[in-house]
């Protein structure tokens, strides 16, 4: 029970500080909110577009043998018909007969009873029923009439705009296998238990990459995605004590999967899937060939032969990975007696850069700290605080995020310096106010 309560305290901080420094807001909040939906504010928006970036960057613009993606969320609904989405995307579903709520069957251990949150379905005294299959699928329709011929579905991966557009990217681009094309792109899936805060929710966004290959290749880049993947998130500052790799076993593994790893990270509520890397055989290319008659087989001189590509997939979450940087990040250490809350965010995701204080509101300080603040705006996101005392200062943006903290003090006006302070050694470094522009390229590029 001890250890239940120290989880759920670090989880309420988080979720505390995310509303108060503007992370995430609970969705529709002022209509008393929606279940598992959550909006990014002003702090959590930017570190979202960092966090796409960075994952953007990675997988294509420093690689030649990525492309790009943005494919539509409304697909025709044959593809799910032939992922075997609409037959098998189901999870099984258990009630209670008691209070009539519903719950995932092999997730009943992370489930809390409505009537008695400290309490899994497990540990109260209802009686759940037998387990049936609930897909996961949303629904609605296209155009002005509501009938079974208009349904369309909702995006429950993006992987599959990916499959779909093989052809067009590979013609395209006149990229050769090995070759792989990646999306970024919202999702939807009808959870049964969501929760967790933004770890299982019903909207959320993937980051996907699916890698085409020669069958006899598969080993060979299945190994090169699994490291590639597990560099980017010591690149991302994740802690690896944190990280961890788990390999599907038989009784897991996917039909069609000839391999699969997950990277988990130890949340406070115990180890849990982050990203998967599958190696998904010709599962997909064949079946979309087979429904659509369409030749999907590729070509390859090297081999001198036609075949239908293997695919390397590797699947995270964005909102699973910001939620790893928040808790990862959060610290709280006592600084002259006060205890005070560090949100360490690495420089290359962090929201806010560098904040630029003067360090007291006058003698031709603020006027300078200004025109730094003019500067650096043009290449980063940066803040400008005269508010209160400096430490005060320093507190807030130490919460917040952000790594930097540039001081104009009484020297600067005489010989155009000023001190850095780094959030995480808060260790005060003065540089000249002319390679500051630089210093802080290096640790955020
Ligand atoms: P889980 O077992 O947690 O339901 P999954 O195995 O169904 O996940 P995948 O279909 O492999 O997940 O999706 C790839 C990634 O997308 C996951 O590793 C996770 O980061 C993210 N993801 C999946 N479902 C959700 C969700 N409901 N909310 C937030 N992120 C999700």
């Amino acid at each position: 029970m001890a250890a239940k309560k120290k989880t759920d305290d670090l989880m309420d901080k988080i979720v505390s500080l995310c509303k108060r420094r503007g992370y995430v807001f609970p969705s529709s909040e002022i209509y008393g909110g929606l279940g598992s939906c959550w909006d990014y504010g002003p702090l959590g928006a930017e570190l979202k577009r960092n966090l796409k970036n960075f994952w953007w960057n990675a997988m294509t613009n420093r690689r030649d043998d990525v492309e790009g993606l943005d494919a539509a969320i409304l697909m025709h609904p044959q593809v799910w018909h032939t992922s075997g989405h609409v037959a098998e995307f189901s999870d099984p579903m258990v009630d209670c007969k008691k209070c009539k709520a519903r719950f995932r069957a092999d997730k009943l251990e992370e489930a809390r009873c409505p009537l008695k949150p400290s309490k899994s379905p497990l540990e109260c005294d209802g009686e759940l029923t037998e387990a049936r299959q609930f897909n996961l699928m949303f629904k609605t329709f296209m155009g002005p009439v509501e009938d079974n011929s208009n349904v369309v579905f909702i995006r429950p991966e993006t992987a599959q705009g990916i499959y779909v557009n093989f052809l067009n990217v590979k013609n395209s681009s006149r990229q050769k296998i090995p070759f792989g094309i990646a999306q970024i792109g919202k999702a939807f899936r009808n959870e049964i238990t969501p929760g967790n805060f933004i770890f299982r929710t019903r909207e959320f966004e993937q980051m996907e990459m699916q890698f085409f290959i020669h069958p006899s290749e598969d080993e060979k880049w299945f190994e090169h995605w699994r490291e590639q993947r597990w560099n980017w998130y010591m690149e991302l500052g994740i802690n690896p004590e944190k990280l961890r790799w788990h390999e599907h076993g038989p009784d897991e593994l996917a039909h069609y999967a000839k391999a699969a790893y997950d990277v988990e990270y130890e949340y406070p509520f115990g180890w849990q899937e982050l990203e998967g890397i599958h190696n998904r055989t010709d599962f997909d290319l064949s079946r979309h060939m087979e429904a659509t008659k369409k030749d999907l087989r590729y070509f390859d001189e090297r081999f001198t032969e036609k075949f239908i590509p293997y695919i390397i997939e590797t699947s995270a979450g964005c909102d699973r990975t910001l939620l790893t940087i928040l808790v990862d990040g959060y610290d709280e250490v006592e600084v002259k007696g006060e205890k005070r809350v560090f949100l360490r965010i690495s420089p290359k995701v962090a929201p806010i850069k560098a904040a630029i204080f003067p360090l007291v509101k006058k003698d031709g300080m603020p006027e300078y700290a200004q025109k730094v603040y003019a500067e650096l705006k043009k290449s980063f996101k940066v803040f400008y605080d005269v508010a209160g005392a400096v430490g005060r200062r320093y507190a807030r943006m130490d919460e917040a995020g952000c790594p930097y903290c540039i001081t104009v003090d009484g020297q600067t006006l005489e010989d155009d310096t000023m001190t850095v302070r780094d959030r995480d050694t808060m260790e005060q470094t003065r540089m000249k106010t002319a390679e500051i522009v630089n210093f802080l390229k290096e640790k955020v590029g």
